[in-house]
């Protein structure tokens, strides 16, 4: 049942309706990977340095998550490797790094293992050796399906790669992962447009967005001093995100994070570019005020309305420090409407209450 908000706003109620699976990260940096994308410094990034993660190191990592976990009743385990390119390891080291999960595996305590890897790092052959070590999601570094701008990224492979590793997981029953960037070198909305439509026809599970920042020791930050790059700005980059997340939504692929992960070693290690700690939420913030603004567009002047939001969207419908707000009031819309909010809504939407 719908219950009124005022614009003092309640606090979002807690988290408690569908509980996440606990993921436990496993970092394995750079390692396997000989290319030197425009874009990246993996170092910069994931700020884990020093000698690869061994089998025994992520039995060990488990454990301890496994008993944060019982503290939290997560129901569900996933493993995830994160970084680098699981499939372009040896075939020795990834078989080390998958056994190391099995214990786990075989005794219920996880249930699923997820890794990322390159479009070009998939075929046949790997497909099967990944479902024979129950690895049930495959998230693939795509960045864009626009092979001139592959190019300029000096990504080393091409859209064809992707269409193909696609399709190979997708035959093998795994759940498949989109990785993809605004801002990349040579990429204009019309890329991005492109590139949107045809992930959407791959129909992955999920996606994330990553703005491309200009990070130290990476091709970029010199292409960026010579002034051959321009990075996005955050406002464009945000609309950006927001364009594709309207678009991915509505063809129910999940769009799962939007920005790099915040931490200190990114922000020592960067130069440029539309860095925001909280950009998912200037992405979520812009596109409930853009449908804000397309429902009170269609009200009649001097009429008000009733809008109903996730009880648990408030903060994303006020934005970040109250900006969604200050907007409306600027348009001269913050008195045409009421807030209302509903436990059972969708969040991410904002609906017109009909008149009884
Ligand atoms: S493939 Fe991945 S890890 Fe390797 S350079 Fe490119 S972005 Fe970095």
């Amino acid at each position: 049942m719908a219950r009124p908000a005022d614009f003092g706003f309640q606090n979002p109620e807690p988290e408690t309706r569908n509980p996440k699976p606990l993921v436990i990260p496993v970092f394995i940096p750079h390692e396997g990977c000989p290319h030197s994308c425009v874009f990246c410094n993996q170092h910069s990034i994931s700020g884990v340095e020093g000698k690869p993660v061994t089998g025994s190191e992520v039995a060990g990592i488990i454990r301890t998550w496994l008993k944060r976990g019982r503290k939290k009743n997560a129901s569900r385990v996933q493993v995830a490797f994160y970084g680098g390119s699981f499939t372009g390891l040896s075939m020795a080291r990834q078989r080390e790094l998958l056994s190391s999960v099995k214990p786990f595996i075989e005794c219920s305590e996880v249930q699923t293992i997820r890794l990322s890897t390159r479009p070009d790092y998939i075929d046949p052959g790997i497909v099967a050796f990944l479902q024979e070590h129950q690895v049930a999601t495959v998230e693939l570094g795509v960045q864009s399906i626009d092979d001139a701008v592959l190019e300029r990224s000096l990504r080393g492979h091409l859209a064809k790669d992707t269409i193909r590793a696609s399709a190979l997981l997708k035959d093998g029953g795994m759940e498949l992962g989109i990785q993809l960037m605004v801002g990349l070198p040579g990429q204009n909305f019309t890329s991005l447009r492109k590139s949107t439509a045809q992930v959407i026809t791959l129909a992955p599970a999920f996606v994330r967005i990553y703005p491309v920042l200009v990070v130290a020791g990476s091709g970029l930050e010199l292409q960026y001093g010579r002034g051959e790059y321009r990075p996005l700005s955050l406002s464009r980059a945000v609309l950006q995100a927001a364009w594709m997340k309207k678009k991915m939504t509505a063809h129910g692929i999940r769009v799962v994070r939007m920005g790099l992960q915040p931490g200190p070693e990114l922000e020592r290690s960067l130069v440029a570019g539309p860095y925001h700690p909280a950009f998912g939420e200037l992405v979520n913030a812009r596109l409930m005020l853009g449908q804000t603004r397309k429902l009170l567009s269609r009200v009649p002047p001097g009429r008000q309305v009733r809008l109903q939001i996730s009880d648990r969207d408030q903060s994303v419908f006020r934005g970040i420090r109250s900006a969604n707000i200050h907007r409306l009031t600027s348009l001269g819309l913050s008195d045409r409407f009421t807030l209302h909010t509903d436990p059972d809504q969708a969040r991410g939407v904002v609906q017109l209450i009909p008149d009884r």
